[in-house]
């Protein structure tokens, strides 16, 4: 297979370092702001930021429904952080009514936004990661967790006992930010995905 086109979803967050972190990894990556961009992709990052901006702008973008269509017909997507907590079926503490983050659905689990941060805002710490070989240093900013998961999905991570990496069939999540260190194999194990290698 040609290398697979990946986008970035970029209407709030850490867009650029995705980009780069995906090229790297083997993909062609693209931003993705309109919903001709959407439909173009073969798969997509949501990356970090803030899920309540994150949400409210896809309703202004008019991307909410053509995203929640594309993630119902089985569309490849890795979320970080803010991106995990859309990719929820259900958010905990989603933030002030009409202002809230708002769960996509693409993976059947319960997360927490905000759950380390009212312990400490931003932490870093090395975890054990499914499949991957080695130790991964994982970079937490006002990380949610993972609370609930589904029978269809598999934990890859922990961290302080909390699960922080999920896998659901083409769907990937982590509450930590793969994209801010120089280690590259979540996005490789995202391309993999896509690819239908892993
Ligand atoms: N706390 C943010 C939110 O609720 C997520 C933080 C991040 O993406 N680094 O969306």
């Amino acid at each position: 297979m040609n290398a697979p086109r990946i986008g970035v979803l970029a209407l709030q967050g850490d867009t650029r370092e995705h980009l780069a972190a995906l090229r790297e990894a083997g993909a062609e990556a693209s931003t993705v702001r309109r919903r001709g961009e959407l439909e173009s992709v073969d798969a997509l990052v949501i990356p970090g930021g803030e899920s309540t901006a994150m949400s409210h702008l896809l309703r202004e973008f008019e991307l909410l429904e053509p995203l929640r269509a594309r993630l119902a017909d089985g569309m490849p997507a890795y979320g970080s952080c803010a991106g995990m907590i859309l990719m929820a079926s259900e958010i905990l503490d989603a933030g002030a009514p009409g202002r809230a983050a708002l769960a996509l659905g693409a993976i059947d689990m319960t997360v927490r936004r905000n759950a380390f941060g009212r312990q400490v805002d931003s932490f870093e710490g090395e975890l054990e990661f499914g499949g991957i070989t080695g130790p991964m240093h994982a970079v937490f900013i006002r990380a949610p967790w993972v609370e609930r998961v589904g029978p269809q999905v598999e934990v890859l991570a922990r961290a302080d006992g909390h699960v922080v990496a999920v896998r659901q069939g083409r769907t990937l999540a982590t509450a930590f930010h793969p994209e801010m260190t120089g280690d590259r194999r979540v996005h490789r194990l995202f391309v993999d995905i896509v690819t239908g290698r892993a």
